[in-house]
């Protein structure tokens, strides 16, 4: 019988933006961007979210409040209804920056959203303003999930 240990590095200290590869400091300085145009005036929580695609083209989101607090959408969701409505359907790469001084990872809905356009080999990095946080594969964030594969 084999138990494979789900995949997530949670460092110890914050990985600042100048220790990063090229690839995930744009994806921060981008995730960091958008952050700035959350609309958060309930919660006053800004998330900035980056997807770099298997094509290898990046997309960006931030939260979305709504006075009608369910309708508010998370910076993971914003930033994957833009690829999706881009015609991408594959995210190599999803980043997240948010106000928390440490680790804070994406919310149980957002790995489902992240989930669907998933490859095995998707990464996830949770970030905070001043850097990096944790990295996790899709299954190390979201264990034995449910996705399209099931249905089609
Ligand atoms: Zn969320």
């Amino acid at each position: 019988m084999t138990q494979q240990i789900p995949d997530r590095t949670v460092y110890d200290q914050v990985v600042p933006p100048e220790q990063m590869d090229d690839v995930l400091r744009s994806l921060f300085d981008a995730a960091l961007d958008v952050q700035q145009r959350a609309h958060a005036p309930y919660s006053n929580y800004h998330v900035g979210c980056s997807v770099l695609t298997t094509s290898g083209q990046i997309y960006v989101g931030a939260n979305i409040e709504n006075s009608a607090y369910p309708q508010g959408l998370c910076a993971e969701a914003t930033a994957l209804a833009v690829m999706a409505s881009e015609g991408e359907r594959e995210a190599k790469v999803v980043l997240t920056v948010c106000d928390s001084e440490g680790l804070a990872t994406s919310c149980g809905g957002c790995r489902q959203k992240i989930r669907e356009f998933a490859t095995r080999d998707t990464i996830i990095h949770a970030c905070s303003k001043k850097g990096l946080w944790a990295t996790y594969t899709m299954d190390g964030l979201l264990p034995d999930s449910f996705g399209p594969e099931h249905l089609i």
